[in-house]
């Protein structure tokens, strides 16, 4: 039967790692559900939308036709048929991606997408984000919920992000999560039944090695 995995947790600890190496070493698919909200968000940043606007967002939620490739050896992302794996990552879309994925009728529209993916990935899948083990796939064989301590995920995202100051990334990601555990519509939580794993103290070859094992269990 097809394996789906939930991993959620906050940014910088992690996730996006270990959730391609586990899918990579056990054959599955792989969905990254946060490039999914940072396509969105470019989209309505080029379309001028105004992002204080929720309605303004709410009323074009529908629009932009987001395709996720899910080989995770080299995982893609397109918006209207245009590559976008580079500027969704721009500090701009960082920036404003937890207002627009606050919106209802985005998580409405980004959570359906989802759910279509995992039902049709041959094999299983690892999806990881937010509010997958909680919301969107309520029913995986696995959840894993990542924790780390604020200063060693501020500490892997300059390491990313070359150049970049680690107390101004310590700060950004710190009101990004605050944003993303205190909206309304399903937000960042662990939920009941997930494996807290804390990688502040672990390699990410030991994580691995951890969510591989809980998988095969
Ligand atoms: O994982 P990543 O840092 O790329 O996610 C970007 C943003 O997308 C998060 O800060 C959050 O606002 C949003 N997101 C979400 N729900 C998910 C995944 C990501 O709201 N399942």
């Amino acid at each position: 039967a097809a394996v789906i995995v939930a991993i959620d947790g906050p940014s910088g600890t992690g996730k996006s790692s270990t959730s391609k190496a586990v899918a990579a070493q056990l054959g599955l698919n792989y969905l990254d559900t946060g490039a999914q909200y940072r396509a969105i968000t470019w989209w309505m940043v080029n379309n001028g939308i105004d992002i204080a606007d929720a309605a303004a967002i709410a009323a074009v939620a529908e629009k932009p036709e987001i395709i996720s490739g899910t080989d995770p050896s080299g995982p893609t992302i397109t918006v209207d048929g245009t590559d976008v794996a580079g500027p969704i990552r721009t500090q701009e879309v960082t920036s404003k991606v937890s207002a627009v994925s606050a919106v209802p009728e985005v998580r409405t529209r980004i959570t359906e997408l989802q759910r279509s993916i995992a039902r049709g990935a041959a094999g299983g899948i690892v999806v990881e984000g937010r509010d997958i083990g909680t919301t969107v796939l309520p029913d995986a064989d696995l959840k894993i919920f990542l924790t780390a301590s604020p200063e060693a995920r501020a500490a892997r995202r300059s390491g990313e992000l070359k150049g970049t100051d680690v107390n101004a990334t310590r700060e950004a990601l710190i009101k990004r999560d605050a944003a993303d555990s205190g909206r309304k519509t399903s937000p960042l939580a662990k939920a009941g039944d997930a494996v807290e794993v804390d990688t502040t103290e672990l390699t990410l070859q030991q994580v691995i090695e951890c969510v591989v094992t809980l998988v095969e269990e």
